[in-house]
């Protein structure tokens, strides 16, 4: 098995320089203490470790954001600045009368006040829920009902497009609070948020903060049913801070920039909370992909650890390796990825076009934090999800007839991937929906609905989902959702969506429809469901592709098969497609 190795000197030099030792000698009490709690035994606040404790002396000069517009503006907040907007933030809420634990939501680009909220809303003990900004208005209102937000924070051109035509819907809302990005009038029933930030003192005593307090609702998909609100709390910062020092080797420091938006756990979690709980230096760039902009960044921004996607590697990928060459990175040093697997070429590419291998880590939205990783420490297998971090104890597990598991047989059988419960950003819920909630977990174990499988050296291999999620540009879409929107159409009589394989995206959503009678499965329809779903779900979740077809398999109680579609989508004998079906 191919195997890159690392030398003496790169395992000395990183922050887990012994993975071994490192495991048995690790207890999440002992990362407890590396945070500082607030003052006055007053708990544990994700925005004091983040913020609030680097901003006074010469840390508080550091620069915290270094924020990159989209039309080359540039923007630099330090420590202090940050600790002082965000503390205007708090004082808004307060002023608006915003109950403490109250459902604060953002939908905006990587904009600086995107940040400010964020970490002032935890300041405050809101719970926060950031939206990805290129969801249209369907997912915004199920996650905003779902979540009974009642403070959204979003700019005057995506309030107009996707929140005022679904405002008469959101029944919990009280308050919108919106940047201006146009130069129309402010829309009706919002107000801006820059006056009230100038209005509000610039400090704010953060209250006594329980570490079990809730702290983050991320939603994350389901196969079947609403979208899921992971619910997370404030001690999750402990895990944020300890993983990114052991799987991204980041320290006090560092210019570190994680590409993924905060709409994404990843994007909250590493580009926003751990950076900064580590007197980072996060950059924060408001642009979507573009291949020259990111190498102009890694290069002149002095990015000393990045952190993206395999996505996002593989469309670097296919300008080339010279593209990337052209320039040093004398300041690179060290690189990783998570979110669908990275395939051994995007590894190697690391090092042809960087110098540097890719890192592939493994987390997901319920575990709050990367669970398995290569270490800059470690040998890796090109290929490989990594290892259990120190902390956390992971095994592929089988599901046995009464209901239990058991760890598989031998090495390298598949199974599902469980992690045992008790580390600190382990999600606490899903809102509202304990019992499935409960489904995750039998005794001890968390089971995380992915398949894998662990070879003898102990890395863990991503095999597949057990469920039919789709992973598009490392976005978790669930067919629920688009079909269901879908089925909105008057033309439409069923539909099922699946994830079809593709080399750059991981997979892209396609749709399978049938008609209502009457309806002709020509061409204009076609484009018409196509802008429809688009408009309703937004670029990132809608179908790429739609067929139809004059009916749909179904099971004998009627649920559309879409694991036949898969198979016979991808030219696959149609009998292997009846695997597992699980509860989440
Ligand atoms: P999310 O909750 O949106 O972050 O998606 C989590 C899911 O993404 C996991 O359950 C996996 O299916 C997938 N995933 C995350 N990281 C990796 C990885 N390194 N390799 C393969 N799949 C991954």
């Amino acid at each position: 098995m191919e195997i890159l190795r690392k030398s003496r000197r790169e395992a000395r030099e990183a922050v887990l320089d012994d993975y071994p030792s490192a495991c048995a000698r690790f207890s999440w009490d002992e990362a407890r203490t590396w945070l500082d709690g607030l003052p006055g035994e007053g708990g544990l606040n994700i925005a004091h470790e983040a913020v609030d404790r680097h901003a006074t002396g010469e840390d508080g000069e550091r620069t915290a954001i270094r924020w990159l517009g989209k039309a080359g503006a540039r923007r630099e907040i330090r420590y202090r600045e940050l600790a002082e907007l965000s503390a205007r933030f708090a004082n808004v809420l307060d002023a608006l009368d915003v109950a403490h634990g109250a459902g604060v939501f953002l939908l905006a680009g990587r904009i600086p006040e995107l940040y400010l909220a964020v970490l002032g809303a935890l300041k405050h003990g809101a719970v926060v829920t950031p939206l990805f900004s290129a969801f249209g208005p369907e997912p915004i209102a199920t996650r905003l009902t779902l979540g009974e937000g009642r403070v959204l924070v979003t700019t005057t051109s995506l309030y107009r497009r996707k929140v005022a035509p679904i405002r008469d819907r959101l029944e919990s809302l009280e308050q919108v609070l919106v940047v201006r990005d146009d130069d129309q009038p402010l829309p009706e029933g919002t107000r801006e948020l820059g006056p009230l930030l100038e209005a509000a003192p610039p400090d704010y005593a953060i209250p006594a903060t329980d570490p079990e307090q809730p702290a983050l609702l991320h939603f994350t998909s389901g196969t079947t049913g609403t979208p899921k609100g992971a619910l997370h709390v404030h001690q999750a910062v402990v895990a944020h801070h300890a993983t990114a020092r052991f799987a991204l080797d980041l320290r006090a420091g560092d210019v570190f920039w994680c590409t993924a938006d905060p709409g994404w756990v990843t994007g909250t979690s590493y580009g926003i909370i751990a950076p900064l709980s580590l007197s980072a230096t996060l950059v924060v760039d408001e642009a979507e992909f573009d291949a020259e902009r990111w190498y102009r960044i890694l290069d002149e921004e002095a990015v000393s650890v990045w952190y993206t996607a395999p996505t996002a590697v593989r469309m670097m990928m296919k300008g080339g390796s010279e593209r990337a060459r052209s320039r040093a990175y004398p300041s690179l040093r060290f690189i990783a990825s998570v979110g669908e697997p990275l395939n051994p070429q995007a590894v190697h590419w690391g090092v042809e076009a960087f110098g540097l291998p890719i890192h592939d880590n493994w987390w997901q939205t319920e575990t709050g934090g990367i669970m398995i990783a290569n270490f800059a420490s470690m040998d890796i297998r090109p290929g490989a999800m990594g290892k259990p971090l120190p902390g956390i104890e992971a095994a592929v597990m089988r599901h046995l007839p009464d209901g239990d598991v058991e760890r598989v047989g031998h090495h390298d059988e598949e199974g599902e991937l469980a992690l045992r419960v008790g580390w600190p950003s382990m999600f606490r819920t899903y809102l509202h929906e304990e019992a499935r909630y409960r489904r995750c977990f039998v005794g001890d174990w968390y089971l995380t609905g992915d398949l894998a499988r662990r070879d003898p050296e102990g890395y863990f291999w991503f095999v597949g989902r057990a469920d039919d999620m789709i992973k598009s540009a490392g976005h978790l879409i669930g067919p629920f959702e688009v079909e269901s929107a879908l089925m909105e159409h008057p033309a439409v009589a069923e539909v099922g969506v699946i994830g079809k394989p593709d080399p750059v995206i991981g997979e892209v959503v396609k749709a399978f429809v049938a008609l209502k009678p009457g309806h002709a499965p020509d061409e204009t329809l076609r484009r018409e469901l196509l802008g429809f779903a688009r408009k309703r779900l937004g670029p990132a979740v809608a179908p790429k592709e739609i067929e139809i077809q004059a009916s749909l398999p179904r099971t004998r109680s009627g649920k559309i098969m879409r694991r036949l579609l898969k198979a016979r989508e991808l030219g696959l004998p149609e009998g292997d497609t009846s695997t597992l079906e699980t509860s989440r």
